[in-house]
Parts: structure tokens; sequence; C-alpha cells
């Protein structure tokens, strides 16, 4: 599978802001969006350059699938899907990637990362509903059970993250036993419970061209 090879600071400095690609590094003083907030290269911080509305809903489309580190084609293929289903299609679209296994071990804080979260997955770290499931793309449903393996549990990287979450709590959405090392999915994100920077509605626009 196709994965990005590009550093993953640099696509938090291209895109101006921080996405938290990379786990605790990123809540650090050495988060290099500490001091140099501009896009990478030679004449980074000098460009000024006037954005289109095509560009501006490109650059919001190009953030999202950064941040939940997906190829194009895997997040039209989610657009599709959302655009097919009942509700704001925007909103949608996100309760979709958020609903991704991967994303769910993320936010259940058993990994410190979504790519982490990912190597998890297929390492077959993780259980659903009592089954190892190795496949990050699963749509997890509501009432699913996820749960670490027993012989992850000791985990020092997982258990650098659980800890981590203990402090800085997990989402209202997710009933979440950390000391078990599981937790429940217990229903769809609602749009205010989600990252308010994201503007879903400009990649909407762009997809509906
Ligand atoms: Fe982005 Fe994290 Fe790197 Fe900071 S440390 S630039 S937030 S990936």
């Amino acid at each position: 599978m196709a994965r990005y090879l590009e550093a993953k600071c640099r696509l938090c400095r291209r895109e101006g802001e921080k996405l938290f690609l990379k786990g605790s590094k990123c809540y650090s003083a050495k988060c290099p969006m500490e001091e140099r907030p501009f896009p990478p290269g030679m004449h980074g911080q000098g460009r000024r350059v006037k954005v289109s509305n095509y560009g501006i809903q490109l650059r919001e489309k190009q953030k999202v699938k950064r941040i939940y580190g997906l190829q194009e084609r895997q997040f039209l293929g989610y657009y599709k899907d959302a655009d097919k289903m009942t509700g704001i299609t925007g909103t949608t679209l996100l309760q979709l990637l958020e609903s991704r296994l991967d994303n769910v071990v993320y936010r259940m804080g058993f990994a410190s990362s979504r790519t982490e979260a990912r190597q998890i997955v297929r390492h077959k770290h993780i259980n659903v509903n009592g089954s190892i499931l190795n496949v990050p793309s699963y749509r997890v449903k509501a009432g699913d059970t996820i749960a670490l393996v027993d012989s992850a549990k000791e985990h020092l990287r997982i258990n650098a993250s659980v800890e981590a979450a203990g402090q800085k709590g997990t989402p209202e959405w997710l009933d979440v036993d950390l000391q078990q090392r599981q937790g429940v999915y217990r229903e769809l994100p609602a749009r205010d419970q989600l990252d308010a920077g994201i503007r879903e509605q400009l990649i909407v626009e762009l997809y509906s061209k």
C-alpha cells in the first residue's frame, strides 16, 4: 500500500498549521511549527501569493487528507460514500473518517498518532468485538468494542500513549477504560465534537465542481 514518503513535519509547514502527525513531538518545543511556521523550501518565508478559491478548497482537502494519512483515491472514496448518505455531506465525511479503525485506536489513546495506530492495527494488536482485526480502514460501528490484545498491553510505546491519554482525556463519543486498555465506540461524533479548524464545506465545494 502506498504511503506518504514526504517528511511529516514538512506537511504541516506546507499547510501552515500543526496537523499533529508525529505524536508527542507535536506537543513539545521540538515541533518545527513552533519556530518556523512557514512553508518549507528556500523561498517559503517570503512567499506572498494570492490564492484563488479553488486553491483554498484544494488546500483544505489536502490538509484533511494528510491529517488522516490517506491517499487521494481513498479520500475521494470517503467523499463519494458521504455524498450518497443522508445528512450534511461535509459532516458525514468527517464522521466516516473518524470511524476508521486506526483513527478510533488513536482517539482511544492506544497510539500517539494515527500512523502509529495504523501500525498497531496492522501488527494484529487490536481486537474488535473479541476478534483480531488488522484492517486499518475497517469502519467501526456504534457499539463496537475495541481492545488491545493481551500481548500488546506491555508495549512501552503503547503504555506511554495510554499514560498521555490519561492526562489529556478521551473524546466523549467513546467510552474508554484506559486501565483495561479497551473502549466502546458509543456513537458517531457530532460535528461540534470534532476539529473546529476543519472547513469541510470547502472540500464539498471542491468535489462538487
Ligand atoms: Fe506537525 Fe507534529 Fe511535526 Fe509539529 S511535530 S510539524 S505538529 S508533525
